[in-house]
């Protein structure tokens, strides 16, 4: 039994979000700037989100009596990040409106469902197997041919899980290195650029898309934003078309990140998707008219999307690790825009903060 049932959160309401990363602190930033406050949900104390919010719970995400506590306490829920329990979801929705549904979360957080889904729904993508065993991941390669991607189903991020298959002779030891009893085997895609989408979608299921982005990764993480992606008109375009039907097939309340691959012959694959505010959408903030936060502010409390005008061109740098300790050289540069995460520990390939620089808009 699901609680939303449409309604507008007026500014002055309290907005829920299960995570309290960098996502959920800026999130909760937009959202002060509308009159609302946040309430943050997080297992680790020293959470960003937590410093910004105006209340917060350090509890596990299966804790049902700290879930039913915060449920009780905001007006709508939503998530900035998709790995939390199905049961967590259905329990939320079931006490306050939670947008998006538990059931996008569903697909978004297990490949192999993902991938099911975009396949049902006719949406481009590489040619994929599921594999829960050494024989059928040789039976996969076979089909697929090498070289390959052995992934495993959940809890992949940031190249985590990831195996390249590049000969027969690699399959025993790719199976044993996933490390996981369900994988999914996906054709290695020759790519020219690899590029993301951000819809957003309100509850009247209106959608907002922010212009295609190129994004580059380091170690498999994003590295680099650069808006808009340096690519032909009619692929942006197709990308943008790509974007919005998944979307509308999810029926998103809130936000979708969808990253593609651009292969060399101009073919548009989707990879995977994000039902939240996505690193690369973080140049919004300074080169939009509406931001990504403020966007999934908007959709989430039903409010009328802004505009995803970009009134500049942007490149967003990530800062990981040890990177943030230029800030100072950062911040003499004038026309810099540095945002920092509030996080204590520079680890390495950590998410420190961003920074943004802008140029004059070129079309
Ligand atoms: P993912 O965790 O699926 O986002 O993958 C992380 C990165 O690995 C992507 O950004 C790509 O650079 C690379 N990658 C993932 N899947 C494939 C694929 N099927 N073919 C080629 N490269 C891939």
């Amino acid at each position: 039994m699901s609680a939303d049932r449409g309604q507008v959160i007026p500014p002055g309401g309290t907005i829920g979000i299960l995570g309290a990363g960098q996502l959920g602190r800026m999130t909760a930033m937009a959202a002060a700037r509308l009159g609302y406050r946040v309430h943050s949900y997080c297992p680790e104390a020293d959470s960003p989100a937590f410093q910004v919010s105006a209340a917060k719970t350090v509890a596990p995400y299966d804790d049902q009596a700290a879930l039913r506590h915060f449920a009780d306490s905001v007006d709508v829920i939503t998530f900035e990040f998709e790995n939390i329990p199905s049961s967590t979801g259905e329990l939320l929705a079931a006490h306050r409106p939670t947008r998006p549904t538990p059931n996008v979360l569903h697909v978004a957080q297990h490949r192999l469902r993902e991938k099911d889904f975009l396949f049902t729904n006719k949406v481009p993508i590489t040619r994929y197997a599921e594999v829960r065993s050494v024989e059928a991941l040789q039976r996969a390669a076979q089909e697929i041919g090498l070289p390959a991607v052995l992934k495993t189903a959940q809890f992949g991020y940031d190249g985590k899980g990831q195996v390249m298959i590049g000969k027969e002779a690699d399959i025993a030891a790719a199976w044993s290195r996933m490390g996981a009893a369900i994988g999914i085997l996906e054709g290695f895609v020759d790519f020219s650029h690899e590029i993301s989408v951000i819809v957003a979608r309100g509850i009247d299921r209106k959608m907002v898309t922010y212009t295609p982005v190129e994004n580059q990764h380091r170690n498999h993480i994003l590295d680099t934003t650069i808006a808009p992606a340096r690519l032909p008109q009619p692929i942006l375009t197709r990308a943008e078309a790509i974007a919005r039907d998944v979307a509308e097939a999810l029926d998103v309340v809130g936000l979708l990140a969808v990253e593609m691959f651009v292969t060399k012959g101009g073919e548009v694959l989707v990879n995977e998707l994000a039902p939240r505010p996505h690193n690369s959408g973080h140049w919004t903030i300074d080169a939009c008219v509406t931001s990504q936060f403020e966007q999934f502010v908007r959709a989430v409390c039903g409010l009328p999307l802004g505009s995803a005008e970009r009134h500049s061109d942007a490149v967003m740098k990530n800062l990981l690790g040890d990177d943030v300790a230029a800030w100072r050289e950062i911040l003499a540069d004038p026309g810099a825009k540095l945002h920092l995460y509030g996080k204590s520990e520079p680890r390495l390939g950590r998410k420190m903060g961003h920074v943004t620089r802008l140029t004059p808009r070129k079309d």
